[in-house]
């Protein structure tokens, strides 16, 4: 069951936003009527912000060479669990900028410990684009990359934002990578661990009506 194209652009296009709550809440409903909402208590770890990409919308990046940039020491992260499995979380959502010198092995050790130390802590790392990072600067393949990180304990691989594939809106916002190699890449990432990923959209992130809305021509993971 899923919104027709003609729906969905209605809605993309109305700034009628408890009408659209409301249909979004029919449907949800109709797929799920048990009325039953569950959720997991997690924490965000943003293990650099040094980033070579650039993007318009961010905030948070800090170029190579700023003093602002940080790498977070393996204590600090340990840290940020502990609070976390002391409020109840089971899991952490990790991702960073694009560094350009971290290595497979950073990140191999970093998971490694990590789940050594917290076995039952659901590990929801490293974006689409640190993936395809990874690859390029080790000269191997993303399925190389996703296969060792997935042995030294990657559980699943959040979206960010990756999902909304369209050309135009994001040259409008991400950095000079090439948009189509960066979807071409991106999808081949996607293919290679289809069943552990989650879709996110950042807000504020242009969609337009011809390519961005959910039941018209978006772009999505394969
Ligand atoms: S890739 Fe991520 S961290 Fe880097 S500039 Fe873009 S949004 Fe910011």
């Amino acid at each position: 069951m899923s919104l027709t194209e003609a729906q969905a652009l209605e809605m993309l296009r109305s700034d009628d936003l408890i009408g659209v709550g409301m249909e979004a809440d029919s449907l949800r409903r109709k797929l799920h009527p048990g009325n039953i909402v569950t959720y997991q208590i997690d924490r965000n770890i943003n293990y650099t912000n040094i980033c070579t990409e650039y993007c318009s919308f961010c905030a948070f990046y800090r170029p190579v060479g700023s003093p602002e940039g940080y790498v977070l020491p393996l204590e600090t992260i340990y840290q940020k669990i502990e609070e976390t499995i002391a409020l109840g979380g089971t899991g952490v959502l990790m991702q960073g900028g694009l560094h350009p010198d971290l290595k497979m092995d950073y990140y191999e050790n970093l998971l490694r410990a990590i789940k050594a130390r917290y076995p039952q802590l659901h590990l929801h790392c490293l974006s689409a684009p640190e993936i395809l990072n990874i690859a390029e600067i080790c000269g191997i393949t993303v399925r190389e990359v996703i296969s060792r990180l997935v042995d030294a304990g990657l559980d699943s691989i959040p979206g960010a934002g990756a999902e909304i594939l369209d050309d135009e809106g994001r040259h409008r916002t991400a950095g000079p990578v090439s948009q189509v190699d960066h979807r071409r890449r991106g999808r081949g990432a996607g293919r290679c661990w289809r069943s552990r990923r989650s879709p996110a959209a950042a807000t504020g992130r242009p969609p337009t009506p011809a390519t961005g809305c959910p039941g018209g021509r978006s772009r999505r993971w394969p």
